[in-house]
């Protein structure tokens, strides 16, 4: 071994995992167990105490995960990470520790349309809420952040538009203000942008997407930094001050860089219960030895399709960042030099109905709500996923009624824009 720190293709191989002690299983195991036996009483007291890591119970900690955890952890530049049931899920989780009732989070207006619902709605019942802002406005998300903001929140290269967040600013302005900047890095994935590199104390992840990247299973992540100064402020004391829910442990004083981390498990996976099963996350690794890969196929077929469409006088507009074109190509080699994603939206001249019969049309691509997947898929954001939304909400979140999202997949991007071809033919004719 060399002393030189493996490449990002290496540790999406490798990371968090050893061939199995017992077996010599080159590959990760699927430990399919609810339990894992103690040795005896002494080592289950530590165990519970958190004074030696082990499995106890795989609501909290199961084997398969831990290494997807190790992983993940690696590819983002963290300290550690936590997996748990679906990106949502991973949501919830990162603010948990944060939060109260009355407390406060503010988060950018472009966001994947599910979080904004459950950031304006379902966040409300616990007694949390969300200022939504423009996060071009600098002054606009600092005027937002009062003495009950817990936490900023936004994507790296957001949903549906390919929007790319100034994360090197906003950063800035969250750390100004003492609370920690939470970036969803689901659209970009770790291979293209690294959050944490640009100041984000925890990034969250729907692993459904590119890092699975097949289809297969829903699943999401939390990463932390261990950049966080917890104590500092007074405005955390779940993670600062003695914890009833963990017999008054002190988790930033006990853990240091791995509070939050120890935190999600100890009481935001006993709690809320929202693990990951070791199957899902035989899948994800599976995902993830590949990422690179795919990622580097997934932009170089985005760019050529959007290229193709911004020249078809069919089409009104293409957001997508890696044009020359878009506001944001020049965020591009600050925020994700390798390449801007391979999710954007396009628009069409013949508006909603035309838009309708694109998605009917299309023979290659598959009309589902999802993305990040190895098959290139499309939906129509203001009948489906941005439904919920005013719409004025689908406006500001690039989902307006004549715009299409398209997540191109790895597939030959000739047959890709053939299928897009004959589908445009159908839907202006
Ligand atoms: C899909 C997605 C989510 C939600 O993840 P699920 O795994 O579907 O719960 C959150 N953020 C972004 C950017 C997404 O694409």
């Amino acid at each position: 071994m060399t002393d030189t720190p493996f490449g990002f293709e290496t540790l999406q191989v490798h990371a968090g995992a050893r061939p199995d002690p017992a077996t010599g299983a080159r590959q990760t195991p699927i430990y399919q167990s609810t339990a894992f036996v103690f040795r005896d009483a002494d080592h289950a007291a530590a165990l519970f105490n958190l004074q030696e890591v082990g499995y106890i119970y795989s609501r909290l900690t199961n084997p398969t995960v831990a290494v997807l955890q190790e992983r993940i952890a690696t590819l983002e530049g963290g300290q550690g990470a936590v997996c748990c049931s679906s990106g949502h899920a991973a949501q919830i989780m990162a603010l948990f520790p944060l939060m109260g009732p009355g407390l406060n989070i503010v988060a950018s207006s472009r966001l994947y349309g599910g979080t904004i619902t459950q950031f304006s709605q379902t966040i409300k019942r616990f007694g949390w809420s969300c200022t939504f802002v423009d996060f071009d406005d600098l002054d606009a998300v600092k005027a937002a952040i009062d003495d009950n903001t817990r936490a900023v929140f936004c994507e790296s290269i957001a949903n549906p538009g390919g929007y790319i967040t100034d994360l090197d600013a906003i950063a800035a302005i969250a750390n100004d203000a003492q609370i920690p900047l939470i970036v969803d890095n689901t659209s970009a994935s770790p291979y293209l942008c690294r959050p944490i590199e640009h100041g984000a104390t925890l990034v969250v992840h729907s692993t459904t997407k590119y890092m699975t990247g097949n289809g297969t299973v829903t699943g999401g992540a939390i990463v932390d930094s261990g950049n966080f100064n917890w104590t500092a402020s007074g405005k955390f004391p779940s993670l600062s001050e003695p914890e009833p829910a963990y017999h008054g442990l002190k988790f930033h004083e006990t853990f240091g860089p791995l509070a939050f981390t120890f935190h999600s498990i100890a009481i935001g996976l006993r709690d809320l219960g929202m693990t990951m099963n070791p199957q899902g996350a035989h899948y994800t690794l599976m995902g993830l030895e590949t990422l690179s890969l795919r990622m580097d196929k997934h932009v170089a077929n985005a760019m050529e399709v959007a290229q193709w469409l911004e020249n078809d006088p069919r089409i009104e507009k293409v957001t997508y960042a890696g044009l020359p074109s878009s506001p944001y190509a020049s965020r591009v080699p600050q925020i994700c030099p390798k390449g801007a994603g391979a999710l954007f939206t396009f628009a069409i001249k013949g508006g909603y109905e035309a838009c309708v019969k694109l998605v009917d049309s299309v023979e290659l691509f598959s009309h589902v709500a999802n993305l990040g997947d190895a098959r290139s898929l499309i939906i129509h954001s203001a009948s489906t996923t941005h439904r919920q939304l005013t719409p004025e909400q689908q406006e500001a979140a690039g989902a307006a009624p004549n715009v299409v999202r398209v997540s191109i997949g790895t597939e030959n991007a000739a047959d890709i824009i053939a299928d897009l071809d004959q589908a445009l033919a159908k839907a202006t004719a």
